[in-house]
């Protein structure tokens, strides 16, 4: 993401090391937990973090005997996460979206992780395998099974966040469950056996009834509700007729860019998605390029 006047996305630039090495080696990591610098993260039962006046992350110190999981190396220090809360609340809360326009750069990428491993734990307790209780291991960075040695590692679901443009206009589209006003692109999980292009392809096609050839690759960015990673295209559509699937889309509008840049600036005619997701990032590069 290099267009002029564009933050990188929401929940990347992450400062820790996740200290791959240390995850696999039980007395350096026993020696970890133990060391006067390490800190916990603090998080509520929803898995929210507290926040200083600074915009940082509020840190604990590590108690004996909790379940932890290694989330890295900050200057050298180890940062741990407590296993055992979860899983998360959903991320239009009121007092988590202060938060994360309070966070300092950075910081939402920890809290992104810690909060992605915590919840994929509290999820994922059994053996999908043969159904037996299973036990954190490697640091928290997966669970193994003690009944069929099945191992299990947390995962990550891509989905695809798009733009079709047809000259010089994009199709943004709402939900009805999003806020009074709000568009922003379409999106959808990628399925088994499909390349990125293709999801963009059929997505567009499946919500709007519009093609789209020529995709291209913008931006990503995790999105930790509960583990996402969202791949920002931008394609070409063939033309501007659309056939919207009433069970996804209320609504969906062509917009220029004049609009789009009225929006990110909350002077719109529509309600831009907020700062944190890549949705408002891809707006903010097609709104940036040239007509
Ligand atoms: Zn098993």
């Amino acid at each position: 993401v290099s267009a002029p006047g564009v933050t990188p996305p929401g929940f990347t630039g992450g400062r820790l090391d996740r200290a791959d090495a240390l995850r696999r080696d039980p007395a350096g990591l026993a020696a970890a937990a133990a060391d006067p610098a390490a800190r916990l993260l603090v998080l509520n039962d929803g898995l929210e973090p507290e926040v200083d006046a600074g915009g940082r992350l509020v840190w604990a110190h590590v108690p004996e005997g909790a379940a932890l999981a290694l989330l890295g190396l900050e200057d050298g220090a180890p940062r741990f996460v407590a296993l055992g809360a979860g899983p998360g609340g959903g991320f239009r809360s009121p007092r988590l979206m202060d938060l994360l326009a309070r966070m300092a750069p950075g910081e939402a990428a920890t809290w992104a992780a810690a909060r992605s491993v915590v919840d994929w734990h509290a999820r994922h307790r059994f053996c999908a395998n043969c159904a037996a209780a299973t036990e954190p291991f490697r640091a928290g960075w997966g669970r193994c099974c003690p009944a069929c040695g099945t191992e299990h590692f947390p995962r990550t679901d891509p989905v695809v966040i798009m733009l079709a443009e047809h000259r010089g206009r994009c199709l943004l589209g709402r939900q009805p469950s999003w806020p009074a006003g709000r568009y922003s692109a379409l999106a959808g999980f990628v399925e088994p056996a499909e390349s990125v292009e293709e999801a963009v392809a059929r997505e567009v096609m499946e919500e709007a009834g519009v093609a789209v050839t020529a995709v291209r690759y913008v931006a990503s960015q995790p999105w930790p509700f509960p583990s996402q990673l969202m791949i920002a295209c931008v394609a070409e559509a063939a033309d501007d007729a659309l056939v919207l699937d009433r069970t996804e889309l209320e609504d969906a509008i062509w917009v220029d860019r004049a609009a789009v840049r009225a929006a990110l600036e909350g002077e719109g005619p529509f309600g831009a998605p907020p700062p944190h997701a890549i949705a408002h990032t891809l707006l903010r590069v097609w709104a940036a390029g040239g007509d």
